[in-house]
């Protein structure tokens, strides 16, 4: 799969022909800024995949990619409404089993956390080249050992940052209950409160004796995983 970092919790992912975007906060993200990321990095984007309502996850540039480009945003069901009644094309869902893309599988998981529509999710992509996992805003569950049972995810893109989300130590069991041999560690750094860093989360895993290895994008950065 080919990434491309947005910066804070946003990812471009090109895969088996189809084209991804997760959480694309560009406007007034200080990350996306840079790295030199504007709305033209969503150009010929397929699908918009948006976890939650909050700000920094992208909501507001996937219903203008839409607009621009006819983006199809995907997301749970109150979010697409949302979507929808602003303009964009959009696919609503909810926690459980597969919907399908075109040639990719995505399966809207749970996440702790808060969101003004509906419920904040995490999503697994099958792509049928890989599999992988953003986990949107979350602190770390049990249930996430059931993800890594169904789906078996070889990437886990998961927050760091702490504070709003899971902090390195949580983030190395994450990847202990996924069984994910790569980890994108993002949503730190951003801002001063978001404090986990990457070197954490390879203590954290050094610790717990899980060889994952941990790919570190900056932002604007692009790279074959
Ligand atoms: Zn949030």
């Amino acid at each position: 799969m080919l990434v491309k970092y947005v910066g804070h919790a946003g990812f471009l992912v090109e895969s088996s022909g189809l084209k991804v975007a997760l959480d694309p906060w560009i406007e007034g993200n200080p990350s996306a800024a840079k790295g030199n990321v504007g709305m033209d990095v969503l150009e010929g984007v397929d699908y918009a995949l948006v976890t939650h309502s909050h700000g920094d996850h992208g909501l507001v540039e996937a219903i203008e990619a839409s607009k621009r480009w006819g983006t199809e945003v995907v997301g749970v069901f109150e979010l697409a409404n949302h979507a929808q009644s602003e303009g964009a094309k959009a696919i609503g869902a909810n926690v459980g089993g597969p919907v399908s893309l075109r040639g990719a599988e995505v399966v809207l998981t749970q996440a702790l956390h808060s969101s003004s529509l509906g419920v904040p999710v995490g999503f697994v992509v099958s792509t049928g080249e890989v599999t992988f996992y953003h986990a949107g805003d979350t602190g770390v569950f049990p249930g996430m050992a059931l993800l890594g049972e169904l789906y078996r995810p070889e990437v886990a893109m998961l927050p760091i940052g702490g504070h709003y989300t899971m902090g390195p130590r949580e983030a190395a069991k994450a990847v202990e209950l996924l069984g994910a041999g790569k980890v994108v560690p993002m949503h730190y750094g951003t801002f001063p409160v978001l404090r986990g860093t990457p070197a954490e989360l390879r203590a954290a895993l050094r610790d717990r004796g899980i060889e994952a290895e941990v790919v570190e994008f900056e932002p604007g950065e692009e790279g074959e995983i």
